[in-house]
């Protein structure tokens, strides 16, 4: 399989699956434990909180280990929301579900929210933000980068617009950790939701670092593990499996760069020379490097990834979570697209085992599925 979804989620490396290894075999004690095997696995969960914590510019005690992503921003805006009571949240219109669907949430319970509009790049304007804010707003979530677009937010303005009001600011930078440099003190982030599996670490694990005197109420109740701010027994082999995974990601991160940025350039280059009426979504320059989000008109996005499929190779249209449903991407539609264009939508999310020939395979298979498709497309298409 050529696999263009890493955005998606991503293969556990095998050095990460050799770190994580012994935590599911020999090593089995609790790190609550006092005995020995307990007391071992704590320097384990201690050693990749600190691995984490220095990816973020963090200090350790910072970094609460999660399930992953969604827990990761339900904690960091419910955690917020509830421990203030009432009062107004900030978020963009292009965010995950995990962040969307939490602030649709806090609505029905009395709290109110303003979603700030994106530019037809992607971008959000810290003044944008700055109208929104009213004396009651509690929290400010901006997305550090989108998952269908890649459009990379410019967080040291908008988290400066934040604190010119005292007011925390989270980032939901699942896409970005380990894929491009992030320092939580530098950006001015209060609380950040990462995730191990989008950087070849493995699901259902995630963390949120939450900057030294934040105020929020823990999302998961339980026993006093992560000094009380998430109960549950710790996941070791999941978190030795993040910190190794963070730990690679921050050696070979120029390098991955370098490599991946170069494939999608070629990726990008080559549709726009073979597919006619072809849109690049996504600001050209402030995006991730991985990533190309296209739309084909008068084609739909499930025929092609269906077409593409039977060649073997895997990429998605809109978000993975957002697929199965017929509504077009609520990110394609704030960048202004038409909903007939918006679904049309392709996303190649490219990772470190990608190489020429597979972007090749694209650029051969592509083309000729579009006619194809256009040939049959009830889609109305201009007389000329
Ligand atoms: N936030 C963003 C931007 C994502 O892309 C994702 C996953 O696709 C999530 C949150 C959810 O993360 P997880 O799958 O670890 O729960």
């Amino acid at each position: 399989m050529i696999y263009l979804d890493h955005s998606a989620t991503t293969p556990v490396d095998s050095r990460v699956f050799e770190a994580m290894t012994p935590y599911l075999t020999e090593h089995f004690g609790n790190a609550s434990s006092i005995y020995r095997a307990g007391q071992d696995m704590r320097k384990v969960v201690e050693d990749a909180r600190e691995k984490i914590a220095t990816l973020l510019g963090a200090r350790p005690k910072e970094v609460i280990f999660t399930s992953g992503g969604t827990e990761s921003d339900n904690t960091a805006i419910k955690g917020v929301a509830l421990n203030r009571g009432s009062g107004h949240i900030i978020t963009s219109a292009i965010e995950h579900p995990a962040i969307m669907k939490v602030v649709g949430w806090l609505e029905e319970q009395g709290f109110t929210a303003t979603y700030v509009p994106v530019g037809s790049d992607g971008l959000v304007d810290p003044d944008e933000v700055r109208k929104a804010i009213r004396p009651d707003t509690i929290i400010i979530s901006i997305m550090h980068a989108n998952n269908e677009i890649g459009v990379i937010q410019p967080i040291e303005e908008i988290s400066a617009v934040a604190h010119e009001k005292e007011i925390p600011f989270h980032t939901d930078a699942v896409q970005t950790f380990g894929k491009i440099p992030i320092d939580v003190g530098k950006m001015g982030i209060d609380l950040l939701s990462l995730s191990a599996h989008k950087i070849y670490g493995p699901k259902g694990t995630g963390a949120l670092y939450v900057k030294k005197g934040i105020k929020f109420d823990p999302f998961v109740h339980g026993g006093h593990q992560e000094w009380g701010k998430r109960g549950g027994t710790e996941n070791v082999a999941g978190i030795a499996g993040l910190g190794r995974a963070a730990e690679l990601a921050a050696a070979e991160m120029d390098a991955d760069e370098k490599r991946v940025r170069k494939l999608r350039d070629k990726l990008e280059n080559g549709l726009k020379q073979s597919i006619s009426d072809i849109i690049f979504n996504g600001h050209r320059e402030s995006r991730l490097y991985s990533l190309a989000n296209v739309c084909v008109k008068y084609v739909e996005g499930e025929a092609m990834l269906l077409n593409l499929d039977f060649e073997d190779i895997a990429a998605s249209s809109g978000s993975a979570c957002t697929s199965g449903s017929l509504e077009p991407s609520h990110v394609l539609l704030a960048i202004g697209l038409p909903a007939e264009v918006a679904h049309g939508s392709l996303r190649f999310s490219l990772g470190r085992r990608n190489t020429e020939e597979d972007i090749d395979k694209v650029l051969e298979v592509l083309p000729p599925i579009v006619t194809k498709l256009r040939e049959m497309s009830a889609f109305p298409r201009p007389s000329s």
